[in-house]
């Protein structure tokens, strides 16, 4: 083993945004060419922790599309929930607290972190983020693609008849859910949002917020992508962008997309903001991949495009998770 190899070995490495397959297929303990990401993937790329989301397709915003996405929320987690267990060798614990992953990363298992892409399951009903929260979830994307009753997305859907803006942001049920969420301890995901929701959630959030799956726009003009003054909200607020392996938020016009154009985004949000700001996701199961880390066996090769980059020890530790799990640990605090 190379040093970098070594080093991504002893690190603490948390993926903070992966998909699932859904409907479920009952084969996470499988090592197969179906997923990108499964446990023995997981412990084979020596990933100490992993964030996998139940994703809700946008859709009508009706009592009927609010109840189909409800139930398919509560089975994606219950499903993400009902991953702890050991296979071959492999020790599988489902983590809702910073204390819990600290402590499977040093049982050397891995720790599955549920989370919630989109905020459309709530309708209504605030009510129901207590019970995401209680199912597991440590953060939700405020909105997928497509504006939802929360607040808009980056991306609006014409097919659902969208404007380019419903809310002009957060709308008050948003803000609503906004301090819901500071209250459960559930951060605040701002990946998939348009600017002024983003911004407007910076402004409302008592705990810093997080673009758990996005890139910089100055280096890729994608309206998926964080341009640089929502980076320097992010500093002012202590918050934290997760560069993504989505080959398009990386590079504009296509061709083959590495690990060199993450590390270079990386790079880029943390000369503008700080090494504190930044982190790294996959995507995987949702679209993410590049050439290099094609999966989650593959994990190492990120740590290996940091060092060589020439990032410190301490600095790829909090890229892979430290400056993570002080966003968690931080919701945790002022939850109550
Ligand atoms: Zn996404």
């Amino acid at each position: 083993m190379n040093n970098a190899e070594i080093l991504h070995e002893e690190l603490l490495t948390l993926d903070s945004h992966i998909d699932i397959p859904w409907p479920d297929r009952g084969d996470a303990w499988e090592d197969t060419q179906a997923r990108q990401v499964d446990l023995p993937k997981l412990a084979r790329g020596n990933m100490s922790a992993a964030c996998l989301a139940a994703y809700i397709p946008q859709g009508a915003r009706d009592e009927t599309g609010h109840t189909a996405a409800w139930e398919r929320v509560q089975a994606m987690l219950g499903v993400i929930g009902g991953l702890a267990g050991s296979r071959g060798g492999v020790t599988a614990e489902v983590c809702d607290t910073v204390v819990g992953i600290r402590a499977a990363y040093e049982r050397r298992s891995v720790a599955i972190v549920p989370a919630v892409e989109n905020g459309y399951p709530v309708g209504e009903d605030i009510g129901r983020i207590t019970i995401l929260r209680e199912l597991g979830a440590r953060y939700m994307t405020l909105t997928h693609n497509g504006h939802n009753l929360l607040a808009d997305a980056a991306i609006a859907r014409a097919d659902l008849g969208d404007a380019a803006t419903l809310h002009g942001g957060l709308s008050e049920l948003g803000r609503e859910a906004v301090r819901e969420m500071n209250r459960q301890g559930m951060l605040v995901d701002v990946s998939h949002a348009s600017r002024e929701t983003m911004v407007q959630a910076v402004r409302e959030s008592r705990s810093p917020v997080v673009a758990t799956h996005s890139c910089a726009r100055a280096l890729c003009d994608h309206p998926r992508n964080l341009d640089d003054g929502q980076l320097d909200l992010l500093r002012e607020s202590g918050g934290l962008i997760q560069i993504t392996a989505m080959p398009g938020f990386l590079r504009r016009g296509g061709g083959a997309v590495g690990i060199d154009a993450l590390v270079h985004h990386v790079a880029y949000v943390a000369e503008r903001i700080g090494v504190a700001h930044v982190g790294v996701s996959s995507d995987f199961d949702g679209g993410g991949g590049i050439v290099g880390w094609r999966d989650a066996s593959t994990s190492a090769a990120v740590t290996e495009g940091l060092a060589a980059h020439g990032f410190t020890t301490e600095e790829i530790g909090m890229i892979w998770g430290q400056n993570f799990l002080r966003l968690l640990e931080q919701a945790e605090r002022l939850a109550g």
